[in-house]
């Protein structure tokens, strides 16, 4: 069994959509389809959920998924059904933009609506190209629990019930992101979740392989929208892609390889617009281990940095520290010690999978017992690749070609497969497109 996902711009138009279903129905072992919102809607749900915002304004965001999703169904030879599928769920977000008061549960299923509308029509395109497909509500079987915008998902829950709906005998199509807690409210996995749900699903059925569908033609060296030499990469190891995933190569969600590996489920990335091309494989061992094969970029870092003199040969003082992040559900990326304060890198960037809020009151319980500073505007940069901790000389020849830059936070040593550290943000570009000339393109 395959298990394949179609993320936002391979479902956003009518062409992408046909292209799609195209690939779907040229193997049939394909029975479980995952796919996201078209592309740009997550954005407009997120923006109407925002409580400043006007009567205009929200009319203007309306108006534009509509018409997204009209010029889609307009195409269809059976367009009245596809229309007043996807209608009545456009009438249901009208409905909850007027009902419900703006609190954090009410986000999600706002934000939901995107993946139960590009279903609503998917489904109907899949029919015109000879895939009679199910549609199923992924709420019904992702159970979750309440920590909205950002659920934990019940495995052994998902496991039972997806098990009582997939047969191979079918098709299936549903929706990535979104799922439900024990209460039946909607919850979502974070930012760009589908890949996530979608490799659940795949380890929940044990299926063989999963299927990334996206716009680039597999993982590239480093984001080919950022560095326009970047090439994809053929193989990449598991270690490596979970590496690059988390620092920032947007093309998988972080949490994406987790189940994967746990499920020893095959992982392909490849393009819906060239689906001939091989793209990327993620395999257990790769036979060429580069010391450097990529670089991501992640913006919009916080850095953190909490002081006090109570740290000064005490014991005690981290654990209290993460103690409070903890509480606050605060992951941290970077750590870096000194004898009296510590320093936290923090992804605050707006589209992040797992956004951290740094509100006043972590703020303030932090400092009940030391100073604290935040400064904003920082790029991570991460170079993913192998023995990057045994290599003698590596982190001088990277930091050699970095002489003109403030370099922070450098973080070497934790892993085999990455070196890290922080940069001035609007440098976070620069570093990476030189980083590259450098380390990978000479590889070429
Ligand atoms: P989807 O909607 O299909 O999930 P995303 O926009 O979430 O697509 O992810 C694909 C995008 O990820 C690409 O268009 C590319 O700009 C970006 N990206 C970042 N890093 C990488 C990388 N190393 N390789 C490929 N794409 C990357
Ligand atoms: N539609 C969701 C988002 O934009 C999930 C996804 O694309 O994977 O974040
Ligand atoms: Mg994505």
């Amino acid at each position: 069994m395959i298990v394949s996902k179609f993320g936002g711009t391979s479902v956003g138009t009518f062409q992408a959509m046909k292209n799609s279903a195209e690939i779907v129905g040229s193997d049939t072992n394909r029975k479980l389809i995952v796919i996201s919102a078209t592309s740009g809607t997550t954005n407009d749900l997120v923006a109407l959920g925002i409580s400043e915002l006007d009567a205009t304004s929200q009319e203007e965001i309306l108006i534009r998924i509509k018409e997204r999703h009209l010029s889609i169904t307009n195409q269809l030879e059976n367009k009245e059904e596809a229309e007043r599928d996807f209608k009545e769920e456009l009438t249901q977000l009208r409905q909850h933009l007027e009902q419900v008061a703006r609190d954090k549960r009410w986000k999600d299923r706002l934000v939901s609506f995107g993946e139960l509308m590009s279903t609503k029509i998917f489904i109907h395109v899949l029919k015109e190209n000879g895939v009679d497909a199910k549609w199923l509500d992924a709420r019904e079987f992702l159970k979750t629990d309440s920590n909205f915008g950002n659920a934990v998902v019940d495995l052994p829950k998902l496991k039972k019930n997806i098990s009582e709906k997939v047969n191979s005998d079918s098709v299936y199509l549903t929706q990535g992101f979104i799922g439900s807690d024990i209460f039946g409210n909607t919850t979502t996995l974070g930012r760009g979740g589908s890949d996530f749900s979608a490799a659940l699903f795949a380890e929940a059925l044990e299926a063989e392989k999963l299927e990334i569908w996206t716009d680039v033609a597999g993982i590239y060296s480093t984001d080919p929208r950022v560095v326009k030499e970047a090439r994809p990469i053929k193989e990449i190891t598991f270690d490596e892609a979970a590496e690059l995933s988390v620092f920032g190569g947007k093309v998988l969600h972080p949490a994406t390889l987790k189940p994967a590996i746990r499920g020893k489920v095959d992982v392909r990335v490849a393009s819906t617009s060239e689906p001939e091309k091989e793209g990327t494989l993620i395999v257990h061992e790769s036979l060429e281990k580069p010391v450097i094969r990529a670089l991501s970029l992640r913006k919009n870092q916080t850095l953190l940095t909490v002081k006090s003199l109570a740290m000064l040969h005490q014991y005690g003082f981290l654990a209290k520290l993460f103690q409070v992040l903890a509480n606050y559900k605060i992951s941290v990326d970077l750590v870096s010690t000194s004898e009296v304060s510590v320093s936290l890198t923090l992804d605050t960037a707006v589209n992040a999978s797992n956004k951290v809020e740094l509100t006043s009151d972590v703020i303030n319980e932090l400092k009940k017992f030391c100073e604290v500073k935040i400064e904003k505007e920082y790029s991570l940069v991460a170079l993913i690749g192998n023995n990057l901790n045994k290599t003698a000389g590596i982190s001088g020849a990277i930091f050699d070609k970095l002489k003109d830059f403030n370099i922070r936070m450098v973080c070497h040593g934790a892993s085999e497969n990455n070196i890290c550290f922080l940069a001035d943000e609007p440098e976070g570009e620069a570093i990476v497109k030189l980083l590259h000339k450098e380390f990978i393109e000479v590889q070429e």
